[in-house]
């Protein structure tokens, strides 16, 4: 939650530090960024222009204050764009490519983009599933596609039978409406539940796919000759490379 403090700057979340808390700063050694002030006797409704001191990008807030001159005597920040929300922690041996497209699912959702948020989420997830040895047939619901991983051991069958509540309904084909972000917010803890019990102990994983024979190299075919990897070292199957 953004806060404005007496010198007028604000602290947030930064969307483009990956959500770490920033400070933004609505002023530099030799420059004021901009504003427009509406004043009105009591108070004054400020529109200003902030830049984040740790990666430069850009912001826009919306503040109430009392007095003569910004930053006033007292402030009350009514809006703060853009502020990032919680960024869910995502397994370390993760593929970046992977890391990247979750990322952007939850930009969407900060930016109320909620049928691009569901269509990332899902995304990801038939790119995971694939990566990981897993046949992914159009025709059938994106639930149904957990029922191998299912039977395979990688997720628990609490899991799976979440599975077809959380991925019930794919609306991308349907005409536009938009879902409740509640089921977005279902939908993402979900994925992230996924990508944990497929990366987060990522050498058992292997193990058990290559128990289930369900790595294989995808372009000839055939299975890939698959060992745990050495400490310290990443397994990353070659099409999320
Ligand atoms: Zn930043």
């Amino acid at each position: 939650m953004a806060s404005i403090n007496e010198q007028g700057n604000i602290q947030a979340c930064c969307p483009e530090c990956h959500g770490a808390l920033s400070t933004f700063e609505w002023n530099s050694k030799d420059k004021i960024y901009g504003s427009i002030t509406r004043a009105d006797i009591a108070e004054s409704t400020c529109y200003r222009l902030y830049r984040c001191a740790g990666c430069g990008s850009g912001a826009l807030a919306v503040v109430r204050f009392t007095g003569k001159l910004w930053p006033g005597d007292t402030r009350q920040l009514l809006t703060f764009h853009s502020e990032a929300a919680e960024r869910l922690p995502l397994p370390r041996d993760l593929p970046q490519s992977i890391v990247n497209e979750f990322r952007e699912a939850e930009k969407c959702l900060d930016a109320g983009c909620l049928r691009a948020a569901m269509g990332l989420f899902r995304s990801v997830l038939v790119k995971v599933l694939r990566a990981n040895g897993y046949v992914i047939d159009r025709n059938l619901p994106l639930s149904h596609q957990l029922d191998t991983v299912a039977e395979d051991g990688i997720i628990t069958k609490a899991r799976h039978r979440k599975a077809a509540r959380v991925l019930g309904h794919d609306i991308i084909d349907d005409e536009w409406h938009e879902p409740p972000r509640i089921d977005l917010e279902a939908l993402r803890r979900f994925t992230q539940r996924i990508l944990e019990d497929l990366y987060e102990d990522r050498a058992a994983t292997v193990l058990m796919l290559r128990d289930a024979g369900r790595l294989v190299n995808e372009e000839k075919n055939m299975p890939v000759p698959v060992s745990a990897p050495p400490p310290g070292r990443k397994f990353f199957p070659q099409s999320l490379q």
